[in-house]
């Protein structure tokens, strides 16, 4: 695709190129009747014999692959296309990142889910003819009706209930929490879930839409400040619990659904039996502790702190753990 310099009204057309063995080299076309000359000859996957190029050294921030040198394509370059039927060059190959490995390459300080998002110099390639992107074609033709009821009934919407457990490998231990937090804010633990403070609230008034706290009563009708919704007031859980795994222990908060599970009671019945005064045998009424391990996606909210950074831990999603192979 054209594009304009940001210094200078000069066009340009940038190009990566790669060759059987995987190496890469960026390109770059000069000026409009340059890049119509070339546009008509190079298409995306098809292999050429490209001679005459000038090759410079590339300055580090405008490198887009790994390679120091970036050659410039002109009226004097020889472009030559390579049919399909030779064969003795195979076709070129591209490095893809599963999306199980993403995260190793993200620098992100906050991740809320996960969004991905484009820059001038990224591109789009839409049904490549290329090997991956038939395999994905065959996975998505066999799985169409999977992935229709995921995006009719919204399941993502509703994450916590929906977000695929985590392969093995990407459990963290507890310990090494503290250690990743700079890198990282997602993890998955497998651990064991308790209550330890009683004297905490349970629950919270909550806008119906947005789940933000309210002071209005419950069922009450009101325009929510947060999501500018006419809605009404609800409670909702929020419980403070405390994550055991082998190495150590995590403070972390439930909420709403996922809550109520875990405690074995409603949001309602809470309201309606915790007083001002205090908390009236709460023992009798929710259950305290798991014996077994859950699967627990927390995410790691950095606080506003002068000194050195803090977190506090929400719990995005509980699963039970993996059935051990008999
Ligand atoms: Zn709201």
């Amino acid at each position: 695709m054209a594009r304009t310099s940001m210094q200078s009204p000069t066009k340009y057309m940038r190009l990566i190129l790669a060759d059987s063995q995987g190496n890469k080299v960026q390109a770059v076309i000069f000026n409009q009747r340059e890049i119509d000359m070339f546009d008509h000859l190079l298409h995306i996957t098809r292999t050429y014999y490209i001679h005459n190029e000038i090759v410079k050294p590339i300055k580090p921030e405008h490198r887009i692959v790994d390679n120091v040198y970036q050659w410039t394509i002109n009226p004097t370059t020889l472009i030559e296309e390579i049919s399909n039927d030779d064969s003795s060059l195979p076709a070129p190959s591209f490095s893809f990142i599963p999306f199980a490995e993403f995260h190793k390459h993200m620098d992100y300080s906050r991740l809320v889910g996960l969004s991905l998002s484009t820059r001038s110099s990224s591109s789009f390639i839409i049904d490549p003819h290329i090997p991956e992107a038939t395999t994905l074609q065959t996975w998505a033709t066999e799985k169409e009706k999977q992935l229709n009821e995921i995006i009719t009934e919204k399941h993502y919407l509703t994450a916590s209930s929906s977000s695929l457990a985590p392969i093995i490998e990407n459990i963290t231990e507890i310990a090494l929490i503290a250690t990743l937090l700079p890198m990282r804010s997602n993890f998955w633990i497998n651990a064991k879930i308790g209550i330890t403070k009683l004297d905490q609230h349970f629950w919270y008034m909550a806008c119906n839409k947005c789940h933000k706290a309210t002071g209005v009563d419950y069922n009450e009708e009101f325009s929510c400040l947060y999501c500018k919704e006419k809605t009404v007031a609800n409670p909702r859980c929020r419980v403070e619990v405390k994550l055991d795994d082998a190495t150590g222990h995590l403070m972390a908060t439930l909420f709403g659904d996922e809550a109520e599970k875990f405690l074995s009671c409603s949001a309602i019945k809470l309201m309606k039996e915790i007083t001002e005064d205090g908390i009236k045998n709460i023992k009798s009424f929710v259950k305290l502790s798991s014996d077994k391990n859950f699967l627990i996606q927390v995410r790691a909210i950095k606080l506003d702190s002068p000194t050195e950074p803090r977190y506090k831990f929400n719990i995005v999603a509980i699963h039970d753990p993996p059935q051990e192979n008999p």
